[in-house]
């Protein structure tokens, strides 16, 4: 989180809580543009109700959900931003998003880039994720053992493949992510779409401060990320 304090011209900077997060570890973070996320698993539920509640009280307003059950937790007076991973691909859904109170939300990482084209013209909104490691699966099974009795709830990592690409599966407090080894990088044209904003994300595998700087200066600079793919982005499919 240092990497908050060597960067000046973010509009904010979104952090992934913890269960086990407190109002003084957030305020020592250092920073007057954060906005929380609740992770997409919540289990058990009664422990991040109480949290969201200690955090609202303490000033906490701004807020990312990435499963619409987020909505039923937070306060209806939020500023509720909508991750990429629900995904929004036609008007229909963008305008049934805002009318259940949805500040601002992210373009699917699986989206194309007409369809992302065509959305802006047509919306005026969205926030178009650049760098990503997306997840490819989630599970609230711990890797470790069944039921977790003794379980450590550490982070253990394990690399997978299985024949076509390599995988990285990472357990953390008995939540199970699967991302990739290949990140998710659109290519520099990408900035030339209008939209509302760009999102760097380093949410699930570690990466040093340096390592982040180095993206986010070949991004903000339009070079290419090695050893990265696109998704769908420059797929067109017959309308
Ligand atoms: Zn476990």
């Amino acid at each position: 989180m240092k990497l908050a304090e060597q960067l000046s011209d973010y509009d904010e900077l979104v952090y992934v809580l913890k269960v086990s997060d407190t109002p003084d570890k957030l305020r020592s973070l250092n920073t007057k543009k954060l906005r929380l996320a609740l992770p997409p698993i919540l289990r058990p539920e009664k422990p991040w109700q109480n949290l969201i509640q200690t955090l609202w009280q303490a000033g906490f307003t701004r807020w990312e959900i990435g499963n619409p059950a987020g909505l039923t937790l937070l306060p209806q007076s939020t500023d509720i931003s909508l991750d990429n991973t629900v995904s929004l691909m036609n008007t229909q859904a963008i305008e049934e998003a805002f009318s259940q109170g949805i500040s601002r939300f992210a373009f699917s990482t699986e989206d194309t880039r007409d369809n992302i084209q065509a959305l802006t013209r047509q919306t005026g909104q969205g926030i178009l994720v650049l760098y990503q490691d997306p997840a490819l699966f989630l599970s609230a099974n711990c890797i470790r053992e069944n039921g977790c009795s003794s379980c450590s709830k550490g982070r253990l990592e394990m690399n997978l493949t299985d024949g076509k690409g390599k995988y990285l599966l990472i357990s953390e407090n008995c939540l199970t992510t699967v991302i990739n080894s290949r990140p998710f990088a659109l290519p520099p044209t990408a900035q030339d779409i209008p939209v509302s904003g760009y999102r760097v994300d380093f949410c699930h595998r570690h990466y040093t401060i340096q390592q982040a700087k180095e993206i986010i200066s070949k991004i903000k600079n339009r070079q290419k990320i090695s050893g990265s793919t696109d998704g769908n982005f420059e797929k067109q499919f017959a309308s």
